[in-house]
């Protein structure tokens, strides 16, 4: 893979169990944080209602998917629920050209891949509800998962929050206007982060204008 450290652009991961508001959150900030690519990612899990191709997901059987990982195309992928998630780099390394922010929802696996491969231009952002009582009663209410649906997103959040020291940012959304504040912010300081090659040859330009 080309250094995509050496382009424009930054990169702000948002993560958290599912139901603890991370699509809420960002429906309320994307009018407020300035130009940004929301990256769609590919998936093998079935399409729910209310969901369309190519807004929420890529949808694809799982022999597409093998294939995508064989020909490289993924800057991350990662077996969630039983089902394959994955980030296509091109329309990222597309996006970071023109200098965009670019803004992933992706699970704690996600996050870490990312981290390795792009941490010089990358901020994460853990999402949790205050507590696990109050994350069961939103996805009870949200009504769009059964009841066995919802057992397994319960116990894959107990794992998931074991690993928010990962995370540049927490954000526990209780009252969402505070937590989309906070949101903002966090993306406005995400495009003012400066990776390593630009800093080093800023210091350069520094010393030799004496
Ligand atoms: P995620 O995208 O993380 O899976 P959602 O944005 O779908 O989560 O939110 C899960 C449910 O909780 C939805 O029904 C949503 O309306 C509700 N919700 C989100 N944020 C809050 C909040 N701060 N207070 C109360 N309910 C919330
Ligand atoms: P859902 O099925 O509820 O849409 O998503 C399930 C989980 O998969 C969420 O935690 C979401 O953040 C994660 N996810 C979605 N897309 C990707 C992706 O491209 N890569 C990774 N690693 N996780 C993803």
């Amino acid at each position: 893979m080309n250094n995509l450290s050496t382009e424009y652009g930054a990169i702000l991961v948002i993560s958290g169990p599912s139901g603890a508001g991370k699509s809420s959150l960002i429906n309320k900030v994307k009018e407020l944080i300035g130009d940004f690519y929301f990256s769609i990612s590919t998936t093998t899990r079935p399409i729910r209602t209310g969901e369309e191709e190519s807004i929420h997901y890529h949808y694809v059987s799982k022999e597409e998917f093998k294939q995508d990982i064989e020909d490289d195309n993924f800057l991350e992928y990662a077996l969630v629920h039983g089902n394959y998630y994955g980030t296509s780099l091109k329309p990222v390394k597309k996006a970071l050209k023109k200098g965009q922010l670019v803004i992933f929802d992706i699970d704690v696996q996600g996050n870490a891949a990312v981290r390795n491969r792009l941490g010089d231009i990358s901020t994460s952002v853990f999402v949790t509800t205050p507590s696990l009582k109050i994350l069961k009663e939103r996805l009870t209410s949200r009504a769009t998962d059964t009841q066995e649906v919802i057992k397994n997103r319960i116990s894959m959040a107990k794992i998931e929050v074991q690993r928010i020291n990962e995370y540049d940012f927490l954000i526990i959304n209780d009252d969402l206007d505070v937590a989309a504040e906070k949101l903002i912010n966090i993306a406005k300081a995400s495009r003012a982060k400066m990776p390593s090659v630009q800093i080093n040859e800023f210091v350069h330009e520094w010393e030799d204008n004496a």
